[in-house]
């Protein structure tokens, strides 16, 4: 499996392309797993925003079970533990997304420079790609959030969404 040599060259400027390959299986297989987990009122909501945004970011993270919320909370990525998160309900009532490196040009995994680097903050076609995220989804009436006094950039969530907890 590979891409045709013109995508490659297009799609990331400074980036081993050696695993792009099974970055990119793997954000799609994602998608459509992500999406059906969120509820449905936030599922429609995440799909018009990926349009809206050109598809330069896709969902990643929908529910997120106790073993993945202990992990994002060592890893300082949600400062919430199991139950305190959106991302803790089924359906799930917060999406994270990612750059994707086949509409964003991205720099590599600081921590493996084989990889790219999907939560790209510092690269200017990054950098639009969260703003256009941010300004979408507040437009569309999602919430955002800070974690240690920084913005979640892949975050959105429903607003009032322990109202919307089945349990
Ligand atoms: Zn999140």
């Amino acid at each position: 499996m590979h891409l045709p040599r013109s995508s490659r060259s297009a799609a990331l400027r400074g980036v081993p392309v050696r695993h792009l390959p099974l970055v990119l299986a793997d954000l799609d297989r994602r998608r459509e797993r992500v999406l059906g987990e969120l509820h449905p009122t936030l599922e429609a909501k995440v799909r018009d925003l990926v349009d809206e945004l050109g598809g330069r970011l896709t969902p990643y993270c929908g529910y997120r079970g106790p073993g993945e919320q202990a992990a994002a909370l060592a890893a300082g990525a949600s400062a919430a533990r199991f139950g305190e998160s959106p991302h803790n309900f089924t359906p799930a009532l917060a999406c994270d997304l990612v750059l994707d490196p086949r509409k964003v040009n991205v720099r590599p995994n600081p921590v493996d420079v084989e990889w790219p680097d999907l939560w790209d903050d510092e690269t200017s076609s990054a950098l639009a790609a969260w703003e256009a995220l941010e300004r979408a989804s507040l437009a569309m009436g999602l919430e955002r959030v800070n974690v240690g006094g920084r913005r979640d950039k892949p975050h959105v969530q429903m607003p009032s969404w322990r109202s919307l907890i089945v349990s």
